[in-house]
């Protein structure tokens, strides 16, 4: 019988019962029409909006869905034939590629005909102005508001002016949502919601943290799998308990050694998006080689932790600007050094997403500066989170080789 890849984990069979559930409630009310749907970008104010009762959906995490069913290239023409560039978010192409095809793996996956309808669009340009982009072009096509925090970028440290303006245009946000919101605003409900959003958080953090153990219980690839209720989820009691859960399963993991990479050899960090389409395929080919992804940039990014449900609006302005890709080059190269040593990783991959520069951090000479600096094997691997044109498997398993070579003559 073929061994199986990854870590073997029983919350899997919760995870998806969860997502179901997640999908489900979504369908519900988009086949009742009140209203009570609102699209958000992924780091954008979900806490918010669920506090003011939406169901919140992310067109992200539906792009991601067509990735990881690698149906990304069927459904991406139809943007490219809109004017939207090949050369741009693939997520984005193909997301509204899906929508002007009338198609959604959540059919197969679900019996749900269509993604649900929203009654007002919300996006954060903190990750990219891509959202932007993307959520007033929905606007446009389904004739609803959009709403937009735009939050500055490249920054060193979180001065105190830029938090107060981010601040208010969280505000202004909760003022253009009151007409279309199922429940008025109340500060109690934003409160509890935060609170059990940064519960989730520190939850999610501490079961990525079990990764620094040797060996490492799961790996990048099972920790994309995992993520969808952070990212998804994040403000609800769901969430919080389905990573209560994960985290003992994987404390049981690490106690009795039980490895998500049989006879784990090297440990390597992960910069940039993951490649979705690929994630089965290179966690086969990592595995075999024993080489075990304990860590990434991606998954750690929604560790929103520094939300005080006491201080709602300044803390929420703060912990998203706070997140890493809105970060300057200086403070992204010592976080990732700083993480790839807490995890004990002896080198680093950053993937050069074609389409995505924001997610991809080796195209300013960062790579070159952490070798020299930290003396640690690196390689930039050239492919796409969603664009399966951008990425060659055979070319990029030569060059994994190569890399892996030279993490063994630094092991020796
Ligand atoms: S961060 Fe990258 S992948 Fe995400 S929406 Fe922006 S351009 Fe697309």
């Amino acid at each position: 019988m073929a061994e199986k890849i990854g870590a073997q984990l029983e919350s899997g069979e919760r995870l998806k019962a969860l997502m179901a559930m997640y999908f489900l409630d979504l369908k519900a009310s988009d086949e009742d029409a009140r209203g009570e749907v609102a699209w958000c970008s992924s780091v954008g104010p979900a806490e918010l909006l669920r506090s003011m009762g939406f169901k919140v959906f992310f067109p992200e995490n539906h792009a991601a869905l067509l990735g990881a069913s690698r149906t990304a290239a069927q459904t991406m023409p139809k943007a490219h034939a809109l004017g939207f560039s090949q050369d741009i978010c693939s997520y984005l192409t193909s997301d509204i590629g899906a929508f002007c095809s009338g198609f959604t793996p959540l059919t197969k996956a679900l019996g749900m005909e269509r993604v649900p309808r929203p009654s007002v669009l919300v996006y954060n340009t903190s990750q990219c102005r891509e959202v932007k982009d993307w959520f007033e072009w929905y606007g446009r096509a389904l004739g609803v508001p959009v709403l937009g925090i735009h939050s500055p970028v490249e920054l060193d440290t979180l001065l105190p002016e830029v938090v107060a303006d981010v601040a208010a245009q969280f505000q202004r946000v909760r003022d253009g949502l009151a007409p279309l919101a199922p429940s008025p605003f109340s500060p109690g409900a934003l409160e509890e919601v935060m609170a059990l959003s940064r519960e989730a958080s520190l939850l999610w953090s501490r079961c990525l943290e079990v990764s620094a153990r040797k060996p490492a219980p799961w790996t990048f690839f099972d920790h994309t799998i995992h993520m969808a209720p952070i990212v998804v989820l994040r403000g609800t009691r769901q969430a919080v308990d389905y990573y209560a859960g994960l985290l003992a399963e994987l404390e049981t993991h690490a106690a009795e050694s039980r490895a998500a990479v049989p006879g784990e050899r090297f440990r390597v960090y992960w910069d940039g998006m993951p490649i979705w389409g690929q994630l089965r395929a290179l966690s086969e080919l990592f595995s075999g080689y024993g080489a075990a992804l304990v860590a990434s940039t991606y998954c750690n990014s929604w560790i929103l932790e520094d939300q005080d449900p006491e201080d709602s609006w300044t803390s929420m302005a703060r912990t998203y600007l706070a997140t890493f890709i809105c970060r300057s080059e200086a403070y992204k190269e010592a976080y990732i050094v700083r993480k790839a040593r807490e995890f004990g990783a002896g080198g680093l991959i950053f993937h050069d997403s074609k389409t995505c520069p924001h997610n991809s951090n080796s195209r300013y000479g960062m790579p070159q500066r952490i070798k020299e600096s930290q003396g640690l094997p690196v390689l930039v691997m050239e492919g796409d989170l969603n664009d399966p044109r951008c990425f060659s498997f055979e070319e990029s398993r030569v060059r994994l080789e190569v890399f892996l070579e030279q993490l063994e003559e630094a092991r020796k």
